[in-house]
C-alpha cells in the first residue's frame, strides 16, 4: 500500500519518534506549525475519521489517553490543541487517520 504513514510505521521512512507501542506511533510533524507539533497515528491503517466504526472505536480513546500522558510529560500545562483533518474540505493530505497535537504557543481560533 502506498501510504506515507504506513511506511513511517514500518521504518521505511525515518521520523522523529516520541512514543511507540504495539497499537500507535507518535512522531514529530516534518513541517511544524508550533514549537510542539506531533502526530498520533494508529498502526492499523484507517483512512480517516469517516471510517471509525464500532469495530475500531477503541483505538480513538486509547490515542486520547496517550495524548493526555505525553502532553503532561511535555509540561503543556497551559493547554494544547488536538486537530483531526478529515477529507478534502477538512484539509486532510495523508489518508491514514492522524491527530495533530500542537502546543507551546498561543494558538488562534477559528481556523481559516
Ligand atoms: P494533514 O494535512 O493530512 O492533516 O496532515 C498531514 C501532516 O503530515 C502534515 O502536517 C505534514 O507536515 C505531515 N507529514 C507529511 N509527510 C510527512 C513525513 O514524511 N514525515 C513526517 N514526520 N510528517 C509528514
Ligand atoms: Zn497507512
Amino acid at each position: 500500500m502506498d501510504c506515507i504513514f504506513c511506511k513511517i510505521i514500518n521504518k521505511e521512512i525515518p521520523s522523529k519518534i516520541i512514543y511507540e507501542d504495539e497499537k500507535i506511533l507518535i512522531f514529530n510533524d516534518i513541517n511544524p506549525e508550533a514549537p510542539v507539533h506531533f502526530l498520533v497515528i494508529p498502526k492499523e491503517h484507517i483512512e480517516s475519521a469517516k471510517k471509525i466504526s464500532p469495530e475500531n472505536k477503541d483505538i480513538i480513546s486509547y490515542i486520547f489517553i496517550k495524548i493526555a500522558e505525553i502532553t503532561k510529560k511535555l509540561n503543556l500545562k497551559n493547554g494544547f490543541r488536538i486537530v483531526n483533518n478529515c477529507g478534502t474540505d477538512g484539509g486532510q493530505t495523508v489518508n491514514h487517520i492522524h491527530f495533530h497535537v500542537l502546543g507551546s504557543r498561543k494558538l488562534s481560533w477559528p481556523p481559516g
